[in-house]
């Protein structure tokens, strides 16, 4: 046994991979003790929602880049692989920690887990201490005038900004650690290196795109303070243009917190219009995370009942024509090409996407969700499942099932030059005009002149876009 006052502290990571405003590591490092800072890859207990593939190659760079600031410090980051539940017990008995700081998850499933963990930890005499740091406030301080919880998020955000946002905090100076076995430390790198795909390696297209980590992370908000955020009302529906701040894989793996960018946009002058928009995207991240915690049903099921009845189709050959880009129809290939080569999409790609595949496919969001689950950086399980509901009309507050994206619309509005197009579907590069839109509509002589050999350079619709349309509406009237 230590010392009482060598006892260390153990602060576990887990969706908040950064140094400052990290309540829990704040804390720890408060105390006085000596820190262990902890990851665990649980690849064994099933899981709410798996690690996707491109969340891994993330996840790879966030926990090296996390670790480098650790050892600036003097100290290092352990990385343990296994069944959580016995993990964590199991380190506190072998170091003898006195106290463990995390920070609150959001789903009923992994608070259940976290109770079971922080009973085995009490019973050996571990404290343990939780905070919320991944939010901007607690989702329970939220509520309706009757002591309910916000189903429309207008609604939620306007009562959340009465709501005092506590101001990020600094990351600590100075820090001191916990001498780690020898043992462990080898095998956490091993760990991680199991993160990162081999063979084949297909992350070229994500290391050209992303440099995953804190620094870049806080890179990314202030470059987008400076040069879009003024803009972005306008810019932020422009798919070939950088008018988002792609601040979300930095949010997603904690890099960055929601109460930094709120911070940071509360000094930039929140009350104009660009930081204001932008704000009450951050808004549609809380709520998201707010329903989540309210409604755990969100991944699995359709929020608005009348759905359980919907004849959706099953095509095993136009979910593959779609997750591969090749649906024929451009715009919609090129958002799940940008996708598949860079692991992240614009936000109105993704609703023109996940529109083609709920409605003129008629395939089930949840296809469309699991999709995006391993093959996002972004990846965010209360996000991605509250968009997929509201793009396929079955959430609480969503988009109506009727209300039907035009793709060649969408694309002449958002892609008005069809650089976004060009870029991600090179094959149709020297089409111009309606024809690069709608190349099957295209005369002969168009497409010859531009090398476009439709159903063998670049394929045929899968899908005729009134006849799918229709049948969307027929499923949804028979409802
Ligand atoms: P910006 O426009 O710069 O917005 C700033 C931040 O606000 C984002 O980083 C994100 O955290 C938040 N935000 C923006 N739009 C939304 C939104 N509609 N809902 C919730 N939060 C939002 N976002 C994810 O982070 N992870 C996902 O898994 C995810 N899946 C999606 C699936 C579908 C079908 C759709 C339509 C949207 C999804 N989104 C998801 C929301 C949105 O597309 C992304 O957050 C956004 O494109 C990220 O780019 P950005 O950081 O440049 O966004």
């Amino acid at each position: 046994m230590s010392s009482s006052h060598n006892r260390p502290a153990i602060v576990w990571f887990r969706d908040d991979l950064r140094m400052a405003d990290h309540p829990a590591l704040h804390e720890a490092a408060a105390s006085g003790r000596p820190l262990i800072c902890l990851y665990i890859i649980d690849d064994v207990t099933p899981a709410l929602h798996p690690l996707g593939a491109a969340v891994r190659w993330w996840l790879h760079g966030a926990l090296a880049e996390l670790r480098g600031q650790l050892e600036k410090h003097g100290g290092t980051l352990l990385t343990l692989s296994g069944s959580t539940e016995k993990l964590v017990p199991q380190l506190a008995k072998q170091t003898d920690a006195a106290s463990i700081h995390w920070h609150h998850r959001l789903h009923e499933r992994e608070r259940a887990q976290d109770d079971r963990i922080r009973q085995a930890l009490e019973q050996q005499g571990c404290e343990v201490k939780a905070h919320w740091g991944t939010v901007l406030v607690d989702p329970e301080a939220v509520q309706t005038k009757q002591g309910g919880f916000y189903k429309v998020c207008g609604s939620f955000w306007k009562a959340l900004q009465t709501q005092a946002v506590p101001e990020p905090l600094d990351a600590p100076h100075k820090l001191s650690f916990h001498a780690i076995p020898k043992s462990l430390l080898s095998d956490a790198r091993l760990n991680e290196e199991g993160l990162c795909p081999h063979a084949p390696d297909w992350a070229e297209g994500f290391r050209k795109t992303w440099e995953p980590g804190e620094a870049e992370g806080q890179e990314h908000l202030q470059d987008f303070l400076k040069d879009a955020v003024a803009d972005y009302p306008r810019g932020r529906d422009r798919v070939a243009e950088e008018g988002t701040s792609r601040l979300s894989p930095y949010l997603a793996s904690g890099a960055v917190s929601p109460r930094q960018v709120w911070a940071a946009l509360q000094k930039h002058g929140a009350h104009t219009e660009g930081p204001r928009i932008f704000l009450s995207e951050l808004g549609w991240r809380e709520f998201a995370r707010y329903t989540l915690y309210h409604l755990p049903k969100l991944p699995f099921e359709n929020l608005s009942p009348k759905f359980s009845k919907m004849h959706w189709r099953k095509s095993a050959a136009d979910l593959k024509a779609w997750q591969r880009g090749q649906t024929g129809v451009p715009i919609v290939d090129a958002g799940m090409r940008q996708l598949w080569q860079t692991g992240w999409v614009h936000n109105r790609a993704r609703m023109i996407v996940g529109s083609f595949l709920t409605k003129h496919l008629l395939i089930d969001w949840k296809e469309g969700e699991a999709w995006f689950r391993d093959t996002l950086v972004d990846v965010d399980f209360a996000n991605n499942a509250m968009n997929w509901q509201w793009v396929a009309g079955t959430g609480i507050e969503a988009t109506p099932f009727f209300r039907i994206f035009n793709p060649t619309r969408q694309a002449e509005k958002f892609d008005p030059d069809g650089d976004y197009i060009r870029q991600w579907v090179p094959e149709l590069r020297r089409l111009s005009g309606k024809a690069l839109f709608e190349p099957w509509a295209a005369k002969d002589e168009e497409l010859e002149k531009a090398g476009v050999r439709l159903g063998k350079s670049y394929p045929r619709p899968i899908v005729d876009l009134k006849e799918g349309r229709d049948r969307a509406l027929q499923a949804f009237r028979s409802l």
